[in-house]
């Protein structure tokens, strides 16, 4: 697929701090790209320039192959939707939605015809004569939406879209733009901290921490292969058994043998932490089954399809999660105080520097 933009070697500083440092990235056409990362990564800086409002203190940005870095935000074939939505509360939906195209100076019969169209997608025909405190949070993010997508921009950036929105409506959000963006076919850089709304919107995503990018692939890359413990850690949930580097696999704190492949460049007896998923630990592990450990159930969480166990093992201090199936745990009931034996195969343990 083409790229659409290349951020190649870009940084920016607040004085001495780095915001954005020495980051490199290529966003497809069409894509659902999304930059993740806690607080203070960089995200919204780097969003920021991309939008054209802050200028890199290095590197450079190329839409379609031409460098933007200098271009100001109304120039760039970008448009940016605030978290805030910003819209004009005394005018209209259609009113708020038609203003950009209006102040390009189309006309008229364009203006109406790109509205409808764009109403139409965003399930707003039947709002068009509302005013936003009319509108519910949904409805308000869904005419930002059409806002910034009726003046069919190259890239779309969105900061936080769905920050606004309770839980339950987030849920149904993430669908509503995953299925837009598929529609339009524009490109959207979605910034935000919440890595389960990454996993389900993002064709491919970039986990950023102190202004370094550390990973960028497929959600599904990223959830099997994390770089780093860090990454590891924030996306989904992980079991760390801390220890030492064995030719294959780590001796964690109580001499248990953990095996699993042992990343390059890693040494016997170099710190290591040997990280396993809640979801791929079984209770009472067939015979063939490398990893195994005794335990006792320490406190049992059901969750509809899935039942959560905190085991305690001499492996960690914090208990180990494991989640089963409900249609496991009616099979093989387990209780409260019951000692279990645990296991994972060496494949699905992953092995960090610590
Ligand atoms: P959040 O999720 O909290 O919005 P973020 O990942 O978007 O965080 P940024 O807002 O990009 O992070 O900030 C990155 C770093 O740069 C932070 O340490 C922040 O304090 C600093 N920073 C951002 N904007 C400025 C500015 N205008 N002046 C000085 N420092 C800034």
């Amino acid at each position: 697929m083409k790229t659409l933009l290349a951020i190649d070697r870009v940084t920016k500083n607040f004085g001495r701090i780095a915001a954005v440092d020495d980051v490199s990235l290529a966003i497809r056409e069409n894509e659902f790209f999304a930059l993740l990362g806690p607080s203070g990564c960089g995200k919204t800086t780097l969003l920021r320039m991309l939008a054209g409002f802050e200028t890199p203190s290095g590197g450079n940005i190329l839409l379609d192959g031409k460098d933007i870095s200098a271009v100001p935000p109304n120039r760039r074939p970008v448009n940016l939707m605030f978290q805030s939505y910003a819209l004009f509360p005394h005018m209209s939906v259609r009113a708020n939605i038609a203003y950009g195209l209006e102040m390009e100076r189309l006309p008229t019969e364009k203006i109406r015809t790109r509205v409808d169209e764009i109403m139409a997608t965003t399930q707003l025909s039947a709002l068009a004569d509302r005013k936003p405190e009319q509108l519910s949070g949904g409805q308000k993010q869904r005419v930002a939406l059409a806002r910034a997508l009726v003046k069919r921009p190259r890239l779309l950036l969105l900061d936080e879209p769905l920050g606004a929105l309770d839980k339950k409506l987030r849920g149904a959000m993430q669908m509503e733009l995953k299925r837009l963006q598929h529609e339009v076919g524009i490109t959207f850089v979605v910034v935000t901290h919440d890595q389960e709304e990454a996993l389900v919107m993002a064709d491919r995503m970039a986990v950023l921490k102190d202004g370094k990018l550390l990973q960028c692939d497929t959600p599904h890359e990223i959830y099997e292969r994390p770089a780093d413990r860090f990454v590891a850690d924030f996306i989904g949930v992980m079991n760390f058994c801390e220890g030492r580097a064995a030719p294959d696999g780590v001796t964690a704190r109580d001499g248990t043998m953990l095996r699993g492949r042992v990343p390059e460049g890693m040494a016997v007896d170099d710190r290591a932490v040997a990280a396993v998923r809640p979801e791929r630990v079984t209770l009472f592990p067939a015979a063939n089954i490398a990893n195994r450990v005794a335990g006792t159930v320490e406190a049992l969480a059901y969750h509809g399809l899935d039942l959560q166990l905190h085991i305690r093992t001499a492996l960690t201090e914090k208990p180990f999660l494991v989640r089963i199936t409900a249609d496991a745990a009616d099979r093989r009931p387990v209780r409260v105080g019951e000692t279990v034996e645990i296991g994972w195969a060496a494949e699905d343990t992953r092995i960090f520097r610590n």
